[in-house]
């Protein structure tokens, strides 16, 4: 395995580099700032952000049917807070995505 940094040839099962060059995780060793995030970080934050604002509101929703289904009346704001936070996730997502 060559060091895509230094260039220096490493044995396949080393999981770094003399230089610091990390192979499992494809950057340069020591933490250094300013590291573009790979592939599948994007990935996670994509889904991270996607996800987070929609499974929140979907649970508050989900919860206050289930109250309102066993009669408890004091759920009704409960789940209309938890639309109107879902109607202004999807809205900011949409756009957020269209950009
Ligand atoms: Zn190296």
């Amino acid at each position: 395995m060559d060091c895509p940094q230094c260039g220096l040839a490493s044995p396949p099962e080393s999981l770094r580099c003399d230089c610091g060059y990390d192979f499992r995780f494809r950057r340069p060793g020591g933490g250094q700032p300013g590291v573009p995030l790979t592939k599948s970080e994007t990935i996670l934050w994509i889904l991270l952000i996607i996800f987070v604002p929609l499974v929140g509101p979907l649970a508050g929703l989900s919860y206050s049917m289930y109250k309102l289904a066993k009669g408890k009346r004091d759920a009704r704001m409960m789940l209309m807070a938890s639309i109107m936070i879902l109607v202004v996730n999807v809205l900011f997502l949409t756009i957020a995505i269209s950009k």
